[in-house]
């Protein structure tokens, strides 16, 4: 296949925005070689600006659960624009997606939606750190919560208790109340409470980690969380930006029965608009501006044409519930297929999955934390990735990030991957 329209595209966007992208990693610098510019997108594919089509397994980072332009959800897009676009002042509809949202969430009282998932970590741990007036939260390396000062944090010696700003830009100041455990590891997590007691406000964490590919919590890993916070006035945070209305229609804390104090959305709650959203039973919710002290607000927060858009895919979700065991058994079916080519060509592997969210690790450890999966061989996720590419296949220009599969991936396209994974797995 030729990308060569995609590679001109990009130069001529790399002379006006910064690295030729809006997010970072769009630009494939992880893999080398230039971005594939997009045209178009349905159900499964993507049509990019060379003519080619492609079978997406991204899904832009996990939003578009029913596959791409689903008729509902550009409908209603297409009829709210009629009516205008943004009022800066209540619509029903913002009270109809909310309404719908703390049906399907359990734990959940009140929601507020704001533009990105970026957006909804950020207020969380502000409104719990209102909430429980302490300044320090618990954060787990390799987890995302997008990219505002407190979350931009890395391990390394000393970071443990002071914190170290990983990014130019943030501040000692902000870093020293980031605390950074390790995923999976509860007693990493309870020597930081014993040694900063009283002052944690929160433990934010990936309830099923997407970010460093995909790490399901090992068994007991979230039921000790929940224990740790209780028993210490902690507010555990799961930031679902990545697993709500993905993993079950009530994400993770469904899935697993296990309560958050406040949930993060983003991705499919927008339905493919920007839209975020933090949610938390009544109590704590009602310490928001209007009603409380802590301020939060957005200009475009409710948007019409975004709450139109997410609203209809709620909508298809909760009417269509089995929808989440389809996603689960196309998973299983791919993964079952890939182990066996894998095998076949007698490639170093691990694959990691739950539900709709899928990894493959070039390594052979269990991959189970950040350092695990950093253990990976990056030399063949890149033959593999470029590999695939040539297939018409687009996974993602990292090995830290999770497949998606959507509604509208057939067992056909299945297939065809797998068969492509056999052909491009020969050539490493
Ligand atoms: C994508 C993501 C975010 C950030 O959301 P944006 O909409 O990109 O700001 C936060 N947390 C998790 C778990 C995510 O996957």
């Amino acid at each position: 296949m030729l990308y060569k329209r995609s590679s001109q595209l990009f130069a001529e966007a790399e002379k006006v925005i910064p690295g030729g992208v809006n997010s970072p990693v769009r630009a494939f610098k992880a893999v080398g070689g230039t971005p594939i510019f997009v045209k178009s997108a349905k159900g499964a594919y993507l049509y990019d600006e060379d003519g080619n089509r492609l079978i997406d397994y991204i899904n832009s980072w996990g939003p578009m659960i029913l596959g791409h332009a689903y008729e509902p959800v550009v409908q209603a897009v297409i009829e709210k624009a009629k009516l205008g676009t943004s009022f800066g002042m209540p619509t029903e509809l913002e009270t109809q997606i909310a309404a719908l949202a703390v049906a399907m969430v359990p734990n959940i009282d009140k929601i507020r939606f704001v533009n990105s998932g970026t957006e909804a970590c950020m207020s969380a741990v502000r409104l719990a750190r209102g909430f429980t007036k302490r300044d320090k939260i618990i954060k787990f390396a390799g987890c995302y919560h997008g990219h505002s000062d407190s979350f931009l944090i890395q391990a390394g010696s000393g970071a443990i208790t002071f914190g170290s700003p990983n990014s130019p830009g943030v501040t000692a100041g902000t870093a020293k109340d980031t605390l950074l455990a390790r995923y999976n590891d509860l007693e990493n997590v309870a020597a930081l409470i014993e040694a900063n007691k009283n002052e944690i406000a929160a433990i934010i964490v990936e309830p099923v980690a997407g970010n460093m590919g995909c790490i399901p919590p090992n068994k007991g890993f979230l039921q000790g969380l929940r224990q740790l916070c209780t028993d210490n006035g902690i507010l555990l945070i799961f930031d679902e930006v990545m697993t709500g209305f993905r993993l079950a229609a009530g994400g993770v804390q469904e899935l697993f029965n296990i309560p958050a104090d406040i949930v993060c959305f983003g991705k499919v709650i927008g339905g493919g608009l920007p839209v975020g959203a933090f949610a938390a039973r009544a109590e704590i919710m009602n310490y928001l501006a209007p009603l409380g002290p802590v301020y939060q607000a957005g200009t475009l927060s409710g948007n019409p044409l975004a709450m139109a858009a997410g609203l209809a895919m709620l909508q298809a979700l909760d009417t269509d519930r089995a929808i989440f065991q389809r996603l689960e058994e196309k998973t299983a079916y791919l993964a079952a297929g890939i182990d066996k080519v894998l095998k076949a060509n007698n490639v170093t592997f691990t694959i990691n999955s739950i539900g709709s969210m899928i990894s493959v690790h070039f390594d052979a450890a269990p991959v189970v934390d950040f350092k695990t999966a950093a253990n990976g061989d990056n030399e063949t996720f890149k033959k593999f990735f470029h590999g695939l590419l040539q297939e018409g296949i687009y996974i993602a220009p990292s090995a830290y990030e999770t497949w998606f599969i959507t509604d509208a991936l057939t067992y056909e396209d299945l297939d065809f991957t797998i068969r492509a994974i056999d052909k491009v797995s020969k050539t490493f």
